[in-house]
Order: structure tokens, then C-alpha cells, then sequence
């Protein structure tokens, strides 16, 4: 991948006359997304160090404006520098850099266009996506799924990077900000990475809590009651610092 990416900054330096342009073309990279794309790049490594996702096969975006940085495809977090800002405008047209984003821009794309979330975190954690292969809907096993806007829904299977994808992912979304992909993985939203971060952690923690649960021989959890998930939704809408 690092060839990959020295190919195109060869090709295109040689396109400009050998005067290669750091930032990559379309335009320079505002003060803004320069701090957001550090963040980005943070919030990338957070998901392999707590273990949400092994390798590269996880991806994390955030909007600046109308740009959505992203994380660029097949590219281990731990090579990202100030300099591999990769961005696209909301038709996924890049706008920033050289890297080729994530092979998951359409699910990134259509929360930023029926949502008001300005960052997303896509992970495939070993719990979350092994109870995407058993059943439709994660069970009422903790107030939490309130925090998330209720019972976590599992998005049925399309191929990775499909448009097909992106649109199951959406209708699982509704009135949510997470949800599963059937033998995939989590994706989750917020207003900030942090909060898209957390919400991916709560739902695998959830996840892992259910498959801890439910697999003590000859016993099955209690689950709440749809009225004690919205009771519990309403009161974390208040609690904290939160908006
Ligand atoms: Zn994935």
C-alpha cells in the first residue's frame, strides 16, 4: 500500500512538472481539517488499541463542512501522518489527497446525507458481529440500547463497499445511532468521534454482554421491556454534559 501511495505521488508530481503539492490535489487543507483529520487518525488507532478491530478492516470518517475526511483504504492506522489527509465532498468525489478512501464510503455517505452526524465509526468487534449471525435485533439485555435510541437492529447482509449496503445499513438506522451488519460488523454515528467512538464501544459491550448472559446452560436472561428502554432513553438524554 505504501508503493501504491508513492506510485501516485510519483504520477502526479510528474503531471505538475515534478512541483509535487504536499496536500494533493483539488485544494490545501484547511486549519480545521487538518486538526479534525489528526483526530480522525486518533480515534482510527483507539479502535485497534482496545481491540474493536484487527488490522485494517475498520474504517472511521468526519465531516468538516461539506468535505468527509476518511480513512483511506488498506492502509494500517499506525502509517497515517498529518500528510495522508483524505477527503471527498458528500458525492464521494475526492477533494483531498492521493490515498483511495475506504471501500466503505457509501455507508459513510449515506449517514452524512439523512443524518445530522458529523462523525462515524465502522468496526467488525468479534462480539457485536457474532451476534449479528444469530439473531434480527440485539435483545433488551441493558438500559444502555436506550443511549443508542433502542433496541440495536442487525442490518441483513450485502456485500462490503455496496451501495446495497449502505441502504440496508440505513433502514436499521432509523431512529438509531448504531446498528449491526449481519456477518459484518457495528456502525455507529455522533455529533463528535468521541461520541461515535463510545456509542461502538457501548453496543459491543452490549453484545458481549448478551452472549456472556445467554450462554449459561439452561438459563436465559431477562430482558427490559420496550417502556424501561424509553424510560431509560429519556433520562441519559439528560444526563451528563451532553447536549
Ligand atoms: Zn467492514
Amino acid at each position: 500500500m505504501a508503493e501504491q501511495r508513492r506510485d501516485q505521488r510519483g504520477e502526479r508530481d510528474a503531471r505538475e512538472g515534478g512541483q509535487g503539492v504536499p496536500e494533493g490535489w483539488g485544494r490545501g487543507v484547511s486549519a480545521e481539517e487538518a486538526q479534525a483529520w489528526e483526530a480522525l487518525v486518533a480515534t482510527a488507532r483507539r479502535t485497534v488499541a482496545d481491540g474493536l478491530v484487527v488490522g485494517t478492516s475498520g474504517n472511521v470518517s468526519v465531516r468538516v463542512g461539506d468535505t468527509v475526511l476518511v480513512t483511506p483504504s488498506g492502509l494500517p492506522y499506525d502509517r497515517l501522518t498529518p500528510d495522508d489527509v483524505t477527503g471527498v465532498d458528500l458525492d464521494g468525489r475526492q477533494v483531498l489527497g492521493t490515498l483511495v478512501p475506504t471501500s466503505e464510503l457509501p455507508m459513510h455517505l449515506a449517514v452524512y446525507r439523512t443524518t445530522d452526524a458529523r462523525a462515524v465509526v465502522h468496526t467488525h468487534a468479534v462480539h457485536a458481529t457474532a451476534v449479528s449471525t444469530l439473531v434480527p435485533e440485539l435483545p433488551a439485555i441493558h438500559y444502555m440500547a436506550g443511549a443508542l435510541g433502542g433496541p440495536v437492529r442487525v442490518a441483513p447482509y450485502a456485500a462490503y463497499g455496496t451501495d446495497e449496503l449502505a441502504e440496508n445499513m440505513l433502514h436499521a438506522l432509523a431512529d438509531r445511532t448504531a446498528c449491526l451488519l449481519q456477518n459484518h460488523g457495528t456502525t455507529a454515528y455522533g455529533t463528535t468521534l468521541d461520541q461515535a467512538y463510545d456509542r461502538t464501544a457501548q453496543l459491543e459491550w452490549m453484545c458481549r454482554l448478551w452472549l456472556t448472559a445467554s450462554s449459561v446452560p439452561g438459563l436465559s436472561p431477562t430482558l427490559l421491556s420496550p417502556e424501561q428502554l424509553a424510560e431509560a432513553g429519556e433520562k441519559l438524554r439528560g444526563y451528563g454534559q451532553r447536549r
